[in-house]
């Protein structure tokens, strides 16, 4: 990476990622006028925004439009050098072919472990470990979400300040549990999702249902083992809306006492599950955060700890570079089985892969969803990938794993929960108020100027890789030192 370093804040500097790359990054503040000269010489023709991608020579047209070293785009008529290589101007390449990608051709070695490291968790009887100590009240229907809620703030305001070990009383309410054919071949990622949550490290082993009583899912489908814990709106002994919160109400009251007898104790990194994630992405997401967040990902997998990556939208264009990554063949078809389901799901909706990025990813200068893929896969740092899960599976495996979610976040990050995520990390350039209550977020800015305004939002700064204020690296270790979780050699 070539980072033509400022000498005062408003020298003009771009970012060129890649030796072989033709356009490169503009650093500054709102961008940079016509006739602006770099320290190398080079002078722009006109205005280029922040973060926005300059031709570094002349792009004759149908010229590959390099950035990381791959083909982000072809150009679009004659761009001269110093132009503003923007999206109208780029013509997106086709995805990388299924049939021909490697197959675990290039493992990469395990670099040397992290002993050591240790953080506060909750050891649950299962052998997983939590970071939070929260009362959850699932649902097996949409019916009873509004009833539920109710009982819920109640609980917060009655029975929680009773147990002041136990961090919250989180309500999993969805939209599913009737009116479908509950159990077509489709529907099984919401029930496996809700199956999953009920056993998430953070609640103990201690959810309980809130049913209906006529609904299609039954709750008992949702429970873990044969723990019993289900109140149905429905029972023949409930008179009325005050009986049904009051049977609720005790039965919380009584989680609540097991749960607040749990203690945190010291245990090893090694029983982290992190989920990575990027939201509201922008030119600077590929550069700084997720680079960053790729490294601190090699560090928590030398540290023994689970490392999901995810967003099968942002990593179908960048998959040729992953399949060599797999542990084995196995594990490399897997990740191809992933990528095939989404192209058929564009395919059924008759959408192509342009439905990705978004208008304010482009505002950001991503100009398709090539470019904005190099820069999410970017997370996944340089190990081996040692697993892939379908949507909603519980994590078995240690190290690397790619758990398939859209990249859409909330729907990611219940995803990402669902496998068994304890902490996540989660980085941002145009900004998202983005946060999980079943679990902490850290959350990383790939800009100065976001950093500085969310000031109460953000928790680490990345934006000072691009300023050449910080290294990758020096980011890397202070994301894998992260608050609330902090670890601790
Ligand atoms: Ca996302």
């Amino acid at each position: 990476m070539t980072v033509h370093q400022r000498t005062r804040t408003d020298d003009p500097h771009y970012i060129r990622l890649h030796e072989s790359d033709n356009v490169a990054i503009v650093v500054n503040s709102f961008g940079l006028p016509p006739g602006t000269q770099f320290s190398d010489g080079l002078v722009l023709k006109e205005f280029v925004p922040q973060g926005h991608k300059v031709a570094l020579t002349d792009l004759a047209d149908g010229a590959p439009i390099r950035r990381y070293g791959e083909v982000i785009g072809y150009a679009i008529g004659d761009i001269p050098q110093g132009s503003w290589v923007e999206e109208s101007k780029v013509r997106m390449p086709s995805p990388p072919a299924l049939d021909s990608l490697e197959l675990g051709t290039r493992v990469p070695a395990p670099l040397p472990p992290l002993e050591g490291y240790t953080f506060e968790g909750y050891r649950n009887p299962d052998g997983s470990v939590g970071t939070k100590n929260i009362l959850a009240i699932s649902t097996s229907v949409q019916c009873v979400a509004g009833t539920l809620d109710f009982a819920v703030r109640r609980i917060k305001e009655e029975l929680l300040p009773k147990y002041p070990n136990v961090d919250d009383v989180v309500p999993l309410t969805h939209a599913c549990g009737c009116g479908v054919a509950i159990n077509a071949p489709q529907a099984v990622i919401p029930i496996r999702t809700l199956q999953s949550l009920a056993r998430h490290p953070n609640f103990g082993g201690e959810v309980m249902i809130v049913g209906l009583g006529c609904e299609k899912l039954q709750p008992e489908r949702l429970l873990p083992d044969d723990k019993q814990g289900v109140v149905r709106l429905q029972d023949d002994s409930f008179h009325g809306f005050g009986d049904m919160i009051e049977a609720i109400m005790e039965m919380a009251e009584a989680r609540l006492k097991v749960l607040h007898a749990r203690k945190r104790e010291t245990v090893p990194a090694s029983e982290l599950v992190i989920g990575l994630q990027c939201g509201g992405s922008d030119a600077f997401s590929g550069v700084t955060a997720n680079p960053a967040l790729g490294f601190a990902a090699d560090l928590l997998v030398r540290a023994g700890a689970t490392v999901m990556f995810s967003e099968v939208t942002e990593v179908r264009d960048a998959i040729h570079l992953l399949t060599p990554r797999a542990v084995n063949e196995d594990v490399a078809r897997a990740l191809v089985r992933e990528m095939a389901w989404y192209d058929d799901y564009l395919a059924q909706g008759q959408a192509d892969r342009s439905a990705n990025p978004s208008p304010g990813n482009k505002k950001g200068g991503l100009a398709n969803v090539v470019e904005k893929a190099l820069g999410s896969v970017a997370k996944s740092g340089s190990s081996a990938i040692s697993g892939v899960l379908a949507p909603g599976e519980r994590v078995k495996e240690r190290g690397l794993i790619f758990a398939a979610t859209p990249a859409s976040d909330f729907v990611c990050g219940t995803l990402q929960l669902a496998s068994g995520m304890t902490l996540q990390v989660f980085t941002t350039g145009r900004g998202t108020p983005y946060g999980l209550s079943a679990a902490p977020v850290i959350k990383v800015a790939t800009r100065t100027e976001l950093a500085e305004r969310w000031r109460d939002l953000i928790d680490v700064n990345a934006g000072r890789i691009a300023t050449g204020d910080a290294t990758i690296e020096e980011v890397g270790w202070e994301i894998f030192h992260p608050n609330p979780i902090r670890l601790s050699a």
